[in-house]
């Protein structure tokens, strides 16, 4: 009865909808060696034809051409793909800033949806964030948020290293709340981080119960600092399990040589949590190295006021330097770490090895001085190959940058920022076979889609939001390395944002048809 009824409405609506002129076709899918990947797994390459969009919507697929549109994209070898989703970017903290809000560098790579907020941060009172990354012109990609708990804690107790009152947790939960009544899809915690770090998991699993949604974790220890990368990631599942939430591991990774192959473990026990139903998944950058604060991987937990005070206090000086020279072992030694960007512009590249023998000083006193100094931002080459590809082919794991936006000659920042999504495409599915396109793809469209909640986005179909990307997967490369992370990536032909065609032979347009996503 149903069916018959949509069929009748079916024969009165599309005389009319063939009038109306489509604001994009994007012909010849299909053709030419090229195809549509839908995202939804096993459907690619069934649809041939034309993809019409009208009003940012898809709404017909394979059947019209491209003489009643406005704007016509010929795809004929090509891949058509839903836009990426990249679970955790640091760009909201400078996609406000003017010369970045047209996110070039996210839409070279075939973003169109990046989620911010992530490791705990971000500010307390999104519904300003909102207003102030719709205004003033808006921005490239569409934004979906979260409530970081770093933040709730440290806007409720400050930087106290104990449990909260109860008190002091209903406060957090209803800032948690508040910040999902203005928009946020979950809760971000970064309990590797100050404040975040004081927190113990029944705090976690209230917070993320009170946010709903997804809980997606900077986990406590990705190496070996503490409790170590397996009791971290059995952290997650547990606050999934008690909050009855989406737990997610963020940039999974096993830290440090001495935790190299310890994915294996990883993986063991996120797939027995998710046999027992626990919804639980992990979002991983392709690269060997992560980025972070100079101050968080050699001091973790120490501030600098305690940090200057030991170090001038001769009795405690020694277990400082110690402790510095530990934590710089366990990240792979003082060659492994270079700075990206610091206060003296010239130390930007270099590695810890280098400036310590440049000043006549140990790698662990020379990381102290830049500390106290005011600190810096790393590049920390700590992790395996093999581990990169275990966690990458969990068909659980989704795909993300950790990046941010940034304009070259700022620092030398770690080229995730600009490479992330084509790497994988390029080194991971093309050269290193780690992947087919199709998973690849998945992991950057339906699985984020479907776990955040994205709804009608990361996937191509009628009635989906028409976020397109299109593209010669024989071309895409990642350009940003270590050494000039700021160059975009290339091989990316056109994208759809919203159904605006935002990127177009190889360079932006300037549309700016992002828009802040509510839960
Ligand atoms: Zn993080």
């Amino acid at each position: 009865m149903f069916r018959a009824v949509v069929v009748v409405a079916a024969l009165f609506v599309t005389p009319s909808a063939q009038s109306v002129p489509l604001d994009v076709a994007i012909i010849n899918v299909g053709a030419g060696g090229g195809r549509l990947i839908t995202g939804a797994t096993g459907d690619a390459g069934a649809a041939r034809g034309a993809i019409g969009i009208r009003g940012g919507r898809i709404v017909s697929i394979g059947g019209a051409d491209g003489t009643n549109a406005r704007a016509v994209i010929d795809a004929a070898g090509l891949v058509v793909a839903p836009g990426f989703i990249d679970v955790h970017s640091h760009g909201l903290e400078t996609l406000g800033r003017p010369e970045l809000r047209n996110a070039d560098a996210e839409l070279a790579q075939g973003v169109t949806t990046i989620v911010g907020n992530p490791d705990g941060g971000g500010p307390i009172d999104l519904a300003k964030q909102r207003v102030l990354l719709e205004g003033d012109g808006g921005i490239g990609v569409n934004v979906a948020l979260l409530i970081g708990h770093g933040t709730v804690r440290g806007a409720v107790m400050g930087g106290a290293n104990r449990a909260p009152t109860p008190d002091e947790l209903a406060k957090m939960v209803a800032l948690v709340k508040q910040g999902v009544a203005d928009g946020a899809f979950g809760l971000s915690s970064g309990i590797f981080y100050t404040p975040g770090r004081y927190a113990k998991t029944d705090e976690l699993v209230a917070l993320a119960r009170a946010a709903g949604g997804v809980y997606t974790s900077h986990i406590r220890d990705e190496g070996n600092y503490d409790v170590g990368v397996v009791a971290s990631v059995d952290e997650v599942i547990r606050v999934a399990e008690e909050a009855h939430v989406t737990g997610i591991v963020t940039h999974m990774k096993a830290l440090g040589p001495d935790s190299w192959g310890l994915s294996k473990t990883l993986i063991v026990h996120i797939d027995a949590a998710r046999a027992r139903g626990v919804s639980v998944f992990a979002d991983q950058y392709p690269y060997e190295a992560s980025s972070t604060s100079l101050a968080a991987a050699v001091l973790p937990g120490v501030s600098t006021a305690e940090a200057r005070a030991r170090l001038s206090d001769g009795a405690r000086k020694p277990a400082l330097l110690a402790e510095a020279t530990e934590n710089i072992r366990r990240r792979g030694g003082p060659h492994s770490i270079a700075i990206a960007s610091t206060r003296d512009s010239a130390l930007d590249g270099k590695r810890l090895d280098e400036i310590a023998a440049a000043r006549g000083v140990s790698p662990a006193q020379a990381a102290i001085d830049i500390i106290l100094d005011g600190g810096a931002s790393i590049v920390s080459f700590n992790m395996s190959e093999d581990d990169i590809r275990a966690i990458m082919r969990q068909p659980w794991t989704m795909t993300s940058s950790d990046g941010a936006l940034s304009l070259p000659g700022e620092g030398v920042p770690h080229p995730r920022n600009n490479g992330a999504f084509a790497r994988k495409l390029g080194v991971y599915v093309r050269e290193r076979k780690v992947l087919t396109l199709d998973q690849a793809i998945v992991s950057m469209t339906s699985l984020p889609a479907e776990v955040f909640g994205l709804k009608d986005r990361g996937v191509i179909r009628v009635g989906a939001v028409a976020d397109i990307a299109v593209f010669d997967p024989a071309k895409i490369v990642d350009r940003a390395t270590y050494e000039h992370p700021h160059q975009l990536a290339t091989g990316m032909s056109f994208v759809l944002v919203n159904g605006q065609v935002a990127w177009k032979d190889g360079k932006g347009t300037g549309a700016r048809a992002g828009v802040v996503l509510r839960k």
